[in-house]
């Protein structure tokens, strides 16, 4: 009779990054199968602590850091400006994305009290700072921020409720050559933190309507959206625009071929990729 692992091997070997066909092997017995456990898991344990002490002796931040490093450099190198605004969103920046209580996104939100929420996006925030900016500096304006965003999510394996968001925008792109830059904005970033095999989707999105997607086989690692846009007025923009919102640990998933997005995400359970409790 052949056999597969039980649930709780099975587990432990998503857990310490194991092989994805290693999951479909099966036995004639349990003895040969765990036995096979036993010889993979402690294999698997020292590749975790392998790299643990690499992180130790040479490489010092996790990937996501060091991705995010790598995108502000090449941002600033084509003259995006670092903006940091605030964590807390009021509830009027949500609405004014349209985001209300019918809206499915609305459903994600955290709210904090009545009227503050955790913001589920950078974009509200750099729609608001582009009219004084453009104001200031006027046009093009080339902005981007890389924090936290929060969602309530469905525990998917390429979702938390926490993550990385990485938004660039570009006010004053010329009319007509929106989607051509968006093509060059993406690959910047791609080339950036070395990401070669990605594709340019277009997608239906809930509060951008027409969206052009940065994915990597079946994940989405960013959304570009492009303007004249019908959320623009209530901004006060009328120029184009093109931006891109990346998520920075699925960036790192993409990278590094994990599963699971847990393990690059804010954790106590793993650190860069490594599971803890080993
Ligand atoms: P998805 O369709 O995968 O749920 P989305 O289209 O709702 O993502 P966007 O609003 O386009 O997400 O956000 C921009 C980027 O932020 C996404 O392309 C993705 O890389 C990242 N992102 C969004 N939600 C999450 C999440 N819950 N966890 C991790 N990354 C996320
Ligand atoms: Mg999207």
């Amino acid at each position: 009779m052949s056999m597969t692992w039980t649930v709780t091997q099975r587990q432990k070997l998503i857990e310490l990054n194991g092989d994805i066909a290693l999951l479909d092997q099966e036995f004639d017995g349990t003895t040969e199968r765990d036995k096979t456990f036993q010889k993979i898991e402690r294999e698997l344990v020292q590749k975790n602590k392998r790299h643990l002490l690499e992180l130790k002796n040479s490489g010092f931040r996790p990937l996501v850091c060091r991705l995010e490093s790598k995108m502000v450099q090449r941002l600033n190198e084509a003259g995006f400006v670092q903006v940091t605004t605030p964590i807390m969103l009021a509830k009027g920046m949500l609405e004014k994305m349209t985001i209300t209580r019918d809206h499915p996104l609305s459903k994600q939100v955290f709210w904090v009290d009545d009227n503050k929420c955790l913001r589920p996006m950078l974009a509200p925030n750099l729609y608001y700072l582009l009219r004084d900016l453009d104001r200031l500096w006027g046009k093009p304006v080339r902005i981007f921020e890389v924090g936290p965003c929060f969602r309530k999510e469905s525990q998917g394996a390429n979702h938390l409720n926490e993550f990385t968001m990485l938004n660039l925008v570009e006010l004053g792109t010329p009319e007509g050559e929106q989607t051509a830059r968006l093509r060059e904005l993406a690959a910047m970033m791609m080339e950036a933190i070395g990401l070669k095999d990605y594709q340019l989707e277009i997608d239906e999105s809930e509060v951008y309507g027409t969206t052009i997607d940065v994915v990597a086989g079946d994940l989405e690692l960013g959304s570009g959206a492009f303007g004249p846009h019908k959320l623009d007025p209530a901004w006060g923009i009328i120029d184009p625009w093109v931006g891109i919102g990346f998520g920075v640990e699925r960036l790192a998933m993409a990278l590094e071929g994990h599963r699971n997005i847990r393990r690059v995400g804010r954790s106590l359970s793993y650190l860069d990729g490594s599971r803890l409790n080993i």
